[in-house]
């Protein structure tokens, strides 16, 4: 028999076969490994009483009266009506949906399907759909020229080959020690599930094969760099570099220091991620390194995300390092040809002992005396390759330290950086006021107004966060005008408004945030890049309009670009009040939040909103043994390698790429 193709299939013309290709499906296997993206489980019914808000809940009841219709303006109707069990009440909320109307008449029994939500202070379901089949439906992603209809489709018609196109990958040991079900009988489950429990195994098979494969190649590669430059940190090294510092270190930053000077005698390349929260003093310690690495006779690059980040390096560590006679210099993309040329006889010759710069450190023509450490700053602009990448410009491969400031939660950082050593630093240097955080319901958005204004007349400045644009609405930079036009002739008249980006010029980013920083406006109207490098320390507010759509972790890091003064910070999240947002006012410790948003969004989430592009874990179950097992599996494949050559392999194939990928959002 031959091969089955994809334009085999009924419904797969020339077109809808490119758009599969562009989505990355070729085969009728990859089309096997395309997974719903949620499940609508209609199968039970839950008590009224039960219903909690952010579940997806099936319900049954009576219409208790005639519903109602306001029609709040052009564009704009709301139907409302209640569902009762005969117990309870639930209110249903219909927007811009006349016909339910007739559809939902007082005494009709009725089983509905929705999300349970915060409205105006009470949970209700908003645009519920009214059940017609039962049982657990699969919802597919559509892509282009593929509704998700079609899709449903022609995965049914290669579930038909499952037998052929499904090859069992892991060991019958590897199968029973971890309580598994057999590769082809989840791959069937995760499209068709028959009930929940199976789903629940199916689901729990293919997270275990992502984490599984994704462990073995990170694994495989980490085991790759052993050799580094070994190099013996002196007593007197330490009280020398404490000298040089303005402060006395945390004790948390001699933890971290004392972990990469034990790295640095090891005799093995240094491998290590950073993690703090925004102004917990990471810079110290990444300075720390610089310098044991200057008394040995290495030079260090730190690799920065953006050229205003880079800036802010070059000054902080003139200031610091250059009195100990340390040199420092700069190495960016737009540079004159002369300073540049300049740059490259300075790394070359060593005579820089740190290089700062972009991804300019990496380009070919960048040489180095003797690189012995890499430092990234906020690792997700950096893919595993680029790093490897610097580090083949050393002779004896370089240590590498990467900076992070988005905290996660200890299990999570095992697998997603399962090639480095973690440190982490909790908590602040002494003397910091931490930010208030408060909601701000719709009554008290005039006062919140009044506050900024106050603040502002003060010299002191407001970042101003719109709302996320959601995929098909309207564009970004659509948005934030809006927001600007809104409060330059409302709310905010009158005062000083500067707007920014993502997709702005690069030329108009520059200036929005040099603008901003120089006080020549004080509100700064944006979206959600300013979460990555300005550093106003006038900045007091920081405001997020619908809040209540952001994630957790997201709206710590906008957080963080507040209270970086000595005066009184603030955040105001407009918004419903709902588990996160009141999360967000109770601490600001980022490593609380992270387990926090881990605990409301389960580890698939989690890690789902931490990549761009292909997702990696595109199937994850809330379950942390899970990993734990994954992990001990992937040392059990490695340390046995030959019998599980085949696996070994396709792990690599799978993740050489995916491990590139991988980034924080
Ligand atoms: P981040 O971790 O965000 O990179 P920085 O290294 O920029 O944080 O430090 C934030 C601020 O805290 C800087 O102004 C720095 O000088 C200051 N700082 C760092 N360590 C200490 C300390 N031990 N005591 C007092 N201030 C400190
Ligand atoms: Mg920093």
């Amino acid at each position: 028999m031959s091969e089955v193709k994809l334009s085999d299939l009924k419904g797969i013309g020339v077109k809808r076969l490119n758009s599969l290709n562009e989505g990355g499906i070729y085969t009728l296997a990859d089309l096997l490994s395309y997974y719903p993206v949620s499940y609508k489980d209609t199968s039970k019914t839950i008590p009224l009483s039960y219903v909690k808000e952010g579940d997806f809940v099936c319900v049954e009841g009576i219409i208790l009266s005639s519903p109602k219709i306001q029609y709040v303006r052009s564009g704009l109707n709301i139907v409302r009506c209640t569902l009762t069990d005969g117990v309870y009440k639930l209110p249903l909320i219909y927007f811009n949906q006349p016909w339910n109307m007739k559809n939902l008449y007082q005494g009709r029994e009725i089983t509905l399907y929705g999300r349970a939500s915060m409205y105006k202070g009470s949970i209700v379901l908003i645009n519920p759909e009214v059940v017609q089949e039962r049982g657990i439906i699969p919802h597919y992603k559509a892509i282009e020229n593929i509704g998700t209809k079609t899709m449903e489709g022609i995965i049914e018609q290669a579930l038909k080959y499952i037998d052929s196109l499904i090859v069992e990958t892991l060991t019958d040991e590897i199968i029973e020690e971890y309580s598994l079900i057999p590769l082809k009988e989840a791959v069937r489950q995760v499209h068709r599930p028959t009930s929940g429990e199976s789903l629940n195994l199916a689901k729990r098979r293919i997270a275990f094969d992502n984490i599984l494969y994704y462990q073995i190649a990170v694994m495989h590669f980490r085991r790759r760099s052993d050799e580094g430059i070994k190099l013996s940190v002196t007593d007197t090294m330490q009280e020398e570099y404490s000298a040089l510092l303005p402060f006395k270190l945390t004790e948390a930053q001699n933890k971290a220091i004392s972990d990469i000077e034990k790295d640095f005698e090891s005799g093995k390349a240094m491998n290590r991620l950073l993690q703090g929260d925004v102004g917990s003093g990471k810079t110290a310690v990444a300075f720390a390194a610089v310098y044991y690495m200057h008394k040995a006779g290495y030079q260090t690059a730190l690799m920065a995300p953006t050229e205003t980040l880079a800036y802010q390096h070059i000054e902080s560590a003139k200031k610091l390092l250059e009195p100990a006679g340390i040199k420092c210099g700069l190495l960016i993309g737009g540079m004159k040809a002369a300073d540049r040329k300049k740059a490259l006889e300075c790394i070359l010759s060593g005579e820089w002992s740190l290089v700062i710069g972009t991804h300019a450190l990496i380009s070919e023509s960048v040489e180095y005396k003797a690189l012995g450490l890499v430092i990234t700053d906020e690792q997700h602009r950096f893919g595993v390759r680029q790093r490897k990448r610097l580090s083949d410009k050393a002779e004896s491969v370089p240590h590498v330290l990467v900076l992070s400031a988005t905290p996660i939660p200890r299990t999570l950082a095992l697998v997603i950086y399962g090639d480095l050593d973690v440190s982490t630093m909790r908590g602040m240097p002494p003397g910091r006021l931490p930010v208030k955080t408060r909601i701000v319901p719709e009554n008290k958005r005039k006062d919140m107004y009044t506050f900024i204004r106050q603040a502002v007349s003060k010299g002191e400045r407001v970042y101003y966060i719109c709302p996320l644009v959601e995929e098909s609405d309207k564009t970004e930079a659509k948005s934030v005008q809006e927001m600007y036009d809104t409060l330059s002739k409302g709310a905010l008249r009158g005062l000083n408004i500067g707007i920014t980006y993502g997709t702005q010029n690069a030329e108009d980013k520059k200036k929005a945030i040099s603008d901003f920083s120089l006080g020549k406006t004080s509100v700064l109207v944006a979206t959600t890049v300013v979460e990555v490098g300005i550093d106003v320390p006038q900045a007091t507010i920081i405001v997020i309009e619908n809040a209540d759509r952001f994630g957790l972790s997201q709206l710590h890091q906008l957080r963080g670009r507040v209270g970086r003064g000595k005066k009184q910070s603030w955040c105001f999240l407009l918004g419903e009040r709902n588990e996160r947002l009141a999360a967000m006012c109770e601490t600001n410790d980022g490593f609380e939040i992270a387990e926090k948003d881990l605990e409301i969004r389960g580890p698939g989430e989690f890690l789902g909103t931490m990549q761009h592009g292909k997702s990696t874990f595109s199937i994850m179950t809330g379950d942390m043994r899970l990993i734990e097992d994954a992990q001990n599996c992937a040392k059990q494949v490695i340390l046995g390698s030959k019998k599980h050559e085949e696996l070994i392999s396709s792990a690599l194939e799978k993740y050489s790429y995916a491990y590139d990928n991988i980034a924080l959002n």
